[in-house]
């Protein structure tokens, strides 16, 4: 497994056969097992499998957890070892933004409501990153998981708009078993907060089942979301959505799949989740 920081050596891998296809997962590190679950897929899908850990200060906003995301280089390098990688790309600032760097890559329409909206600027770090990541690993495929489904949708506009010859691979949400999703992110709660952080799954699912029971007015499948939130002493809402999952408009009554979506924050520990409703009709 070659480790790099360096573009010239991620190139040179990349390259020494272009007949072998790449996968690629971006990730920010501190792995978990929904990151294993989309770097085993790249690595069964295609001749090679390259990772990069990458915390992207870019997609941070000024009051967010740049400074005290959690970082493990060494036991993310021992686990992207045990699952086969053949590359993994550990730049520093220095490499991605070195002095002088001027360049946003801005999705417009679907950047803008539920964490773009939340999280100003947010996407604008997220596409800049990935299109950097994409010209320099430049793989076949790159794999991104459901969890993030806003981002997801972006960053396939981003690539379409932009004419990046990748396949776009989505995996889905890796849960704990109390249905909490898997994020490097959990590791800031405290017990109390980690026992009521299933509310976010609990909401999604009450929406989930109001559906499946015929609601499909978007006003009554949001608040389901809210009020299980509510319920919830420890948790404060910052947003519930029932949208379409191509244009994230807000359904105002569901016709097709509808992607349920919502934030919360535990204290300072913000944490997202989605459930994609596909339509059966
Ligand atoms: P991150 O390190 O949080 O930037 O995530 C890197 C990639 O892993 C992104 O494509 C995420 O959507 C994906 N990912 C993170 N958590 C999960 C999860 N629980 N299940 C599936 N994919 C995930």
């Amino acid at each position: 497994m070659k480790i790099t920081s360096k573009i010239e050596e991620v190139r040179a891998v990349r390259w020494v056969d272009a007949a072998l296809s790449w996968g690629f997962a971006p990730t920010m590190g501190y792995l978990h097992e929904g990151h294993l679950a989309l770097v085993r897929l790249a690595k069964t899908e295609n001749d090679r499998a390259a990772v990069s850990i990458y915390v992207n200060p870019a997609q941070f906003g000024p009051q967010e957890d740049l400074a005290s995301y959690p970082r493990s280089l060494e036991r993310d390098l021992a686990l992207l070892r045990e699952a086969g990688v053949d590359l993994v790309f550990t730049p520093d600032d220095g490499v991605m933004y070195p002095a002088g760097f001027q360049t946003k890559v801005w999705v417009e329409g679907v950047s803008r409501p539920l964490e773009g909206s939340a999280r100003p600027g947010h996407f604008d770090g997220v596409a800049t990153v990935v299109a950097k990541l994409f010209n320099i690993v430049q793989p076949t495929r790159a794999y991104f998981g459901q969890k993030d489904a806003q981002q997801t949708v972006v960053l396939r506009r981003m690539a379409l708009d932009l004419n990046f010859p990748v396949e776009m691979v989505i995996c889905p949400t890796a849960r704990e078993p109390d249905g909490l999703a898997m994020s490097s992110r959990n590791s800031y709660l405290t017990p109390d907060q980690r026992a009521a952080a299933t509310v976010l799954y609990r909401a999604l699912s009450a929406a989930q089942a109001a559906f499946a029971a015929g609601e499909r007015r978007g006003d009554a499948l949001r608040a389901v979301m809210r009020d299980t939130v509510a319920a919830e002493p420890l948790a404060r809402l910052d947003y519930v959505s029932a949208a379409n999952p191509l244009t994230l408009a807000e359904w105002d009554r569901v016709e097709g799949d509808c992607l349920l979506s919502l934030a919360v924050f535990l204290d300072r520990v913000r944490l997202i989740d989605n459930i994609l409703i596909k339509d059966a009709s």
